[in-house]
């Protein structure tokens, strides 16, 4: 029976014995606590009926726990030097299959189709590099993928954002990208002490399940999101300056706040105290007016 890998002995000898050191630019933190290994597994629901999109394997720590409950396994690992290090320490698991790209530039319903046809559960599972998790997660929402949801180790600040109600200092657009096509929860918070090297922030799992629909109707998708990012352009300032400095030519301006009127929603308010569902208004209405 072989020892986990998510020791911090083991680790270092699998390190020691592939010369292997790590590149802060990736983001390389890899968890040595098999506790918040099995939490990260169980919160994602992971079965025997499931397949698994993991994002950045590492040395295959967490690969490794995904795969003694899942049917399946496919992992995207950017750094070459770790493709003949999952080889050996994953030896054990022929049911995954680790691909060398950078999943930013992956074409994900492409391997989903070809890696996971036939499959009713497909989740995506990662402790993820915290220079992309943003990137990453937008690309995983936005491409509305068949999988039933994201768990991920995430930076906790970002989490935090990701999952915050309206009225609260951390909402923001990133909130309403993030709860437009999943319903967010930050689940575990995380101590540095569980990685190697320890990273300079703390981090949280956050899990996202994926709606069947948005939870708002928009008219236009990239007109909302246009219109959310221009409400929070700058915190300090009331919406209707925002929406005035960042939206529309001058001649339109005008618009902004008659759409206000017919939504009675107060222009003197910030960004940060609008549910989803009034910019999903207030974006039909801007639109409406555009339109004429
Ligand atoms: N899963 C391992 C663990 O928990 O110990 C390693 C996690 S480490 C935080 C992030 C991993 O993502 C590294 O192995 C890094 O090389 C890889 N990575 C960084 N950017 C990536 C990208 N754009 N696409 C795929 N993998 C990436």
């Amino acid at each position: 029976m072989r020892k986990d890998i998510a020791t911090p002995q083991y680790t270092k000898s699998i390190l020691d014995k592939h010369k292997f050191t790590f590149k802060k630019s990736l983001g390389q933190n890899f968890l040595i606590d098999r506790n918040i290994l099995d939490k990260i597994v169980a919160t994602a629901g992971v079965g025997s009926d499931t397949g698994v999109i993991e994002i950045g394997p590492g040395i295959g720590s967490l690969t490794e726990q995904i795969a003694k409950k899942a049917r399946k396994v496919t992992a995207f690992e950017i750094d070459q030097r770790l493709i003949p290090i999952l080889k050996d320490t994953l030896s054990d698991y022929p049911h995954v299959k680790i691909i060398h790209q950078d999943v930013l530039e992956a074409d994900l319903q492409e391997v989903i189709a070809q890696e996971f046809s036939g499959f009713d559960d497909l989740m995506v599972v990662a402790n993820l590099p915290y220079y992309v998790t943003t990137p990453i997660i937008l690309k995983l929402l936005t491409e509305r993928l068949p999988i039933r949801g994201i768990v991920v180790m995430i930076q906790k600040e970002v989490a935090n954002r990701m999952a915050a109600e309206p009225g609260t200092k951390d909402y923001g657009s990133l909130s309403i990208a993030v709860q437009y096509y999943a319903v967010a929860k930050s689940e575990v918070k995380v101590p540095k002490t569980v990685f190697v090297p320890q990273p300079n922030v703390d981090s949280s799992v956050i899990s996202l399940t994926l709606r069947e629909q948005p939870p708002v109707h928009v008219e236009d998708e990239d007109f909302f999101f246009e219109v959310v990012r221009s409400s929070f352009a700058q915190r300090r300032k009331t919406l209707l300056n925002n929406l005035q400095n960042n939206l529309f030519t001058k001649e339109q301006k005008l618009l902004i706040q008659e759409a206000l009127n017919d939504t009675e929603i107060d222009g003197k308010r910030r960004g940060e105290t609008l549910s989803i569902e009034e910019f999903a208004r207030l974006s039909n209405a801007l639109l409406k007016l555009k339109l004429c």
